[in-house]
């Protein structure tokens, strides 16, 4: 999933309305954020297949460290510990472990079955990715409720609040049509892990927005 991932950030800021946004798209990223580079360390593997689900060229071959469900429960324990001690407020450090956590979640009824419990297990995954349509039905209705619990719980101070929101979402949604047509297969797997460092944009994007707007 793309942008279902960073729907349930915009929701959980109605649940933890004191967590700062960029964390919360930070959190929901990670494992996609920290798996471009590995990618490019040679720990991780991806291969492009063009055909490999009806939605992503990708194939995804090794990636125990970012995508097992053993190793994203401690990422969870370690990024939901971090939040805690740098904000002391046990509401913003749950939502961010919890986060964190969903991110496996929502791959694992997208992908097909490549993700493994644990380094070294069988891969699962439903494999809603097999379908277009039901991928794109699926991850825009997450998205635009989760855009609409953000709006209940913050408002804009200004100008500037509405262009720091929408600028974000412009951007997704164009990211994402894209995606979803098959215009962005790269060309090789080298070029997709850079490319993949764009996803530290968002939780920086995440801080602007939180700086110009309030709660609700
Ligand atoms: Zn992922």
């Amino acid at each position: 999933m793309f942008i279902g991932h960073y729907a349930l950030a915009f929701a959980a800021k109605k649940a933890a309305p004191k967590a700062n946004l960029g964390l919360l798209l930070l959190a929901t990223s990670w494992l996609d954020v920290v798996w471009p580079v590995l990618l490019l360390a040679g720990v991780e593997r991806v291969r492009i297949a063009p055909g490999a689900t009806a939605y992503t060229p990708l194939v995804f071959e090794h990636y125990p460290w970012t995508h097992s469900l053993l190793c994203v429960l401690l990422w969870a324990l370690l990024l939901g510990g971090a939040a805690f001690t740098a904000t002391r407020n046990a509401r913003t450090a749950f939502w961010t472990g919890a986060l964190v956590l969903s991110h496996w979640v929502l791959d694992w009824i997208s992908h097909a079955p490549d993700l493994p419990l644990f380094p070294g297990g069988v891969g699962h995954g439903l494999g809603l990715w097999n379908s277009v349509a039901a991928t794109v039905a699926v991850e825009s209705a997450l998205f635009l409720a989760g855009l609409a619990l953000y709006l209940q719980a913050t408002r804009a101070k200004g100008l500037a609040g509405h262009l720091s929101l929408w600028s974000l979402v412009s951007t997704f949604s164009f990211m994402y049509a894209g995606n979803s047509l098959g215009l962005a297969v790269p060309p090789s797997e080298r070029v997709l892990a850079w490319s993949a460092l764009i996803g530290w944009l968002p939780p920086f994007w995440g801080l602007w927005i939180e700086r110009t707007r309030e709660a609700a």
